[in-house]
């Protein structure tokens, strides 16, 4: 059987381990993706450090590019219909909204799917111990199951470019396209640039609207961000502006978490084995 190595998060005092985990075929209408690029997301570093309660063990990395390695039974298109084969280049949106909840408030009077308790993101609250350990995209596969928005890049897509929109793009236009739609001829103000503000510049200009950035060095920003003199940061549970500090949509909502501890592995998904 193929193996893969992956970056695991075992608890929230250590540091991120690598180990190694036998790769399940793809469950039917899912698919195994050989991951080629992922993504370091601010999100990341929450869960590392134990800002969200999420399970752990588990794979890192919520935003990926990679090629198709293998297609479940029934698997043979991408969310835009077009069809899946071996080798394609694809990429994947990182949450599983629950479309069978319906009974939240999330999901059943705020019509906001991101917001459901029981949405799934890979590399967040997916612990090895699932039907494949390999739920994240720091790792040489990834697992990705039915009802993951996949789609296919087009031949010629530079992915360095399209991994920059790997977690900026769905979070800009979650905000821009649904929560409040830009229209043409208005002015827009992008603070900060960052990939979701360079995401909120490229979306309200594609839009229409007239942008008007505030680029200023990493120093700073990173300074106005953790609260330091100066700081214009908002009050917890405040919105900012486009570009601001909310947590993008690879963030889910707060969980309980499950015993961490490596003998929890079920047999079916593969101890893991240090390399
Ligand atoms: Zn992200
Ligand atoms: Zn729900």
């Amino acid at each position: 059987m193929t193996t893969a190595r992956a970056v695991v998060l075992t608890n929230f005092t250590n540091p991120p381990e690598l180990a190694s985990f036998d790769v399940p075929p793809p469950t039917p209408g899912g698919l195994t993706v050989a991951c080629r690029y992922a993504g370091i997301c601010g999100t990341d570093l929450h869960p590392a450090s134990g800002h969200l309660d999420v399970p752990t063990p588990l794979v890192l990395g919520h935003e990926g590019l990679g090629t198709v390695h293998a297609l479940g039974t029934g698997t043979d298109r991408d969310a835009n219909g077009d069809a899946l084969a071996v080798g394609d280049t694809v990429m994947w949106a990182s949450s599983i909204a629950c479309h069978a909840c319906h009974a939240c408030h999330a999901c059943h009077v705020l019509r906001e799917p991101t917001l459901c308790a029981n949405r799934r993101t890979y590399g967040v609250n997916r612990p090895v111990t699932e039907e494949s350990p390999l739920r994240g995209s720091w790792g040489d596969f990834i697992s990705l199951e039915p009802g993951t928005t996949v789609i296919r890049l087009p031949a010629g897509i530079d992915p360095v470019a399209a991994m920059s929109f790997a977690c900026a793009g769905p979070t800009m236009v979650h905000a821009l396209g649904g929560r409040r739609p830009v229209r043409l001829g208005e002015t827009v103000v992008v603070q900060g640039s960052g990939p979701v503000g360079l995401a909120a510049a490229a979306l309200a200009q594609l839009a229409g609207a007239r942008v008007i950035g505030r680029l200023r060095p990493p120093t700073r920003e990173t300074g106005e961000a953790r609260g330091q003199p100066g700081s214009r940061r908002p009050a917890p549970g405040r919105s900012t502006t486009a570009a601001g500090r909310r947590p993008d949509s690879g963030s889910p909502p707060p969980r309980r978490a499950p015993p961490s501890r490596w003998a929890a592995h079920s047999s079916a998904g593969g101890a893991p084995r240090k390399p």
